[in-house]
Parts: structure tokens; sequence; C-alpha cells
């Protein structure tokens, strides 16, 4: 059994609404939200991080960054994309996933 947690979201073992999805991804609301809009876009291929990960499909989920922000009615007035890489980075889930975060004033920097 695949026990990475992204991966039985993906695969539907975990219900999870998705906010979009297509052929390679999907996006779904953050269990544990860090601001009024908090959304993790996940590639439905396992991969670790962004190091590990092919260009074409880091590609592709920044290409729909637009769609779903304008979806969730932040494009406007501006957001944030994250990828936490690593132990130190703070990932705490590896498999491979862009936060998108607003709908309020986002502090900088971030630590
Ligand atoms: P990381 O810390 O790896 O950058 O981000 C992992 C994110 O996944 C965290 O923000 C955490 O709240 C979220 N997360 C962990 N488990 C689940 C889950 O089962 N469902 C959803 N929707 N989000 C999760
Ligand atoms: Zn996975």
């Amino acid at each position: 059994m695949n026990d990475c947690i992204f991966c039985r979201i993906v695969e539907g073992e975990i219900p999870s609404p998705r906010v979009y999805e297509d052929d390679k991804m999907i996006a779904i609301n953050d269990v544990a939200p860090a601001a009024p809009v908090h959304v993790l876009l996940i590639p439905k291929k396992h991969t670790p991080n962004v190091m590990t990960a092919e260009a074409e499909i880091v590609a592709h989920m920044l290409s729909k960054v637009e769609e779903i922000a304008t979806q969730l009615g932040i494009k406007e007035e501006g957001f944030r994309i994250v990828m936490n890489t690593g132990e130190k980075g703070g990932q705490t889930v590896d498999h491979l996933h862009i936060h998108l975060i607003g709908g309020k004033d986002l502090g900088w920097p971030p630590c």
C-alpha cells in the first residue's frame, strides 16, 4: 500500500474535494489553512520535490495558477505560491506540491 498521503488523495482513497483537476494534477483545500484561501496544487504522479520533478510538470502546475487564482477570487488582489523543500524548508509531505495562499495581507519575510 502506498503510504503517501497525497497519492492516497489523488487515488481517492482519502476523500478531498477538488478545487481543480486535469489529467496531470489536482488542487485541494489545505486541511490546516494558513490564510482564508490556501490551496495545494498536487501532481497526480508521485515525485518527492521540485528537484526530483520533471520540469514539464512544474511548468504545467504553474501554468494553472492564474486560472485557479481567478476561480478563488484572489487573482487581482495578489497571492503567494510556495514550494517548501526538505526539512529546513518546512516540507512535511514528500510529494511535490505548490501552496497557493491568499485572501489576506501576507507578511514577508516568512520567518
Ligand atoms: P508542506 O508542509 O509539505 O509544505 O505542506 C503540506 C501541507 O499539506 C500542509 O499545509 C498540511 O496542512 C497539508 N496536509 C497534510 N495532510 C493533509 C490532508 O490529508 N489533506 C489536506 N487537504 N491537506 C493536508
Ligand atoms: Zn505521493
